[in-house]
């Protein structure tokens, strides 16, 4: 990717400016995209080095995508960015406690142990309030804040048993649950797992691994290829025999379907793995579309109930894989859907460097989130992902807004 090339066709229109994530809540044009395209253009033809200030404007970048939705010229901001990440990390390392979570999330065993303790523990250090984990106690980098519950046993461990579906004439589909599901929101994975159920559609959880989003986001290159890679690998083994890889969540979707190949291609010799790659697409959906596109689920959603939901559209769903109406029309079958002013916000989670570092801009970008989804009036907020929902469930607490979450298949299944 040659920076100073993409950086010379900006026309300097600013149409990416007041939207921007970070725009919006620092009025300060070098945090905004085209404040980031003529920097990364100026930085690629070594006009500026990489120093702390340099890292801190990159770093601040919440990757939402928004700025290459309204680019005439379709200039891909986030991705431009994440090259400058990876230099990041070449030229001032990785963070201990990050190294510690990819280390993690190349390990799955021993993740399994370290949140199955951690479920364990977490009454000690966390309020327990439906969903959400509330710190008793404000640690420097990470604040005073509204966390994920942890599962006593993982979602993929809970339904090992259910192996590859037999050929009974049945659609066959295998899910990909995402690590935020899979330890920390399961009733994600039990929900779909019966709404396909009921569809008469079998399903089964294969040996998977994180799809690699928090370490992309940080520039460690070398551990979202590691993982990229066995992942390919292991869908291979089971492919043939699927209708459709289904994916629950937008990050963990749009990594996979878009960014897998930008990944690989930052590293060189990867033509044989982006080729394997691009086997397995068309097989691979977010998981509302493929349940509106693909099956007959809308005509069993028939039973209208009052409550009032507000849907958010996550940044990875709506700007990078263009899912929004999908989720909108299953659940608009069984609840009164009110529009949140701005519904495709960025919730300003950001990635793991936001929420650790640049917590305070998390912060900010939630709250203005949270009045919109207090003035839309709903009684539940509503998103495809977790990552979304972790950011939420902080910034209503925040905001003080009594208004709790739940994933779009967790309201169709409690709707069949
Ligand atoms: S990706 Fe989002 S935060 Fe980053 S420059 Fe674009 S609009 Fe702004
Ligand atoms: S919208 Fe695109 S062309 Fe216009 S200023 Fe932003 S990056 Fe440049």
């Amino acid at each position: 990717m040659n920076l100073a090339n993409i950086s010379q066709s900006c026309v300097k229109c600013a149409k990416c400016v007041p939207s921007c994530t970070i725009y919006q809540i620092n009025r300060d044009e070098v945090n905004s995209p085209r404040g980031f395209v003529d920097l990364l253009g100026i930085y690629d033809k070594g006009k500026i080095s990489l120093d702390k200030n340099l890292k801190d404007i990159f770093e601040s970048c919440f990757l939402c995508t928004t700025c290459t939705t309204l680019c005439p010229q379709k200039i891909d901001t986030a991705n431009m960015i994440i090259k400058s990440r990876i230099d990041i990390a070449n030229k001032f390392g990785i963070s201990w406690y990050k190294k510690a979570y990819f280390y993690l999330l190349k390990h799955r065993k021993l993740m399994d142990f370290v949140f199955s303790f951690a479920a364990f523990g977490a009454p000690c250090a966390f309020k327990k309030n439906d969903d959400k984990l509330r710190s008793r106690f404000s640690l420097s980098k990470f604040g005073k804040r509204t966390i994920f519950p942890f599962a006593k046993k993982s979602f993929i461990n809970k339904h090992s048993n259910l192996k590859k579906p037999k050929n009974n004439g049945n659609k066959k589909v295998a899910v990909f649950i995402g690590c935020l599901s899979n330890y920390n929101y399961t009733q994600v994975g039990e929900s779909l797992l019966k709404i396909l159920s009921k569809l008469e559609i079998d399903a089964f959880i294969p040996k998977q691994e994180c799809c690699g989003a928090p370490a992309y986001f940080t520039g460690d290159i070398k551990s979202v290829n590691y993982l990229v890679k066995k992942n390919i690998a292991l869908f291979e083994g089971f492919f043939d025999e699927i209708d459709a890889l289904i994916i629950p969540e937008a990050t963990c979707a749009a990594m996979i379907m878009v960014d897998w190949k930008h990944s690989l291609e930052l590293e060189s010799n990867n033509k044989e793995w982006i080729a394997r790659l691009e086997r397995l697409l068309p097989k691979i959906h977010i998981a509302t579309e493929y349940l509106y596109n693909h099956t007959n689920l809308i005509q069993k959603l028939k039973n209208k109930s009052n409550q009032k939901i507000t849907y958010h559209d996550p940044c990875h769903a709506k700007k990078v894989l263009g899912i929004f109406k999908e989720p909108r029309e299953l659940l608009n079958n069984i609840y009164d859907i009110v529009e949140m002013k701005e519904c495709d916000r960025c919730c300003g989670f950001g990635g793991v460097t936001i929420q650790s570092q640049k917590y305070h801009l998390a912060y900010n970008a939630g709250i203005v989130k949270a009045q919109n989804i207090k003035e839309s009036g709903a009684e539940i907020v509503s998103a495809e992902c977790s990552a979304c929902r972790m950011q939420l469930n902080n910034a209503l607490d925040n905001a003080n807004v009594n208004i709790s979450f739940k994933h779009p298949l967790e309201l169709i299944s409690e709707g069949l």
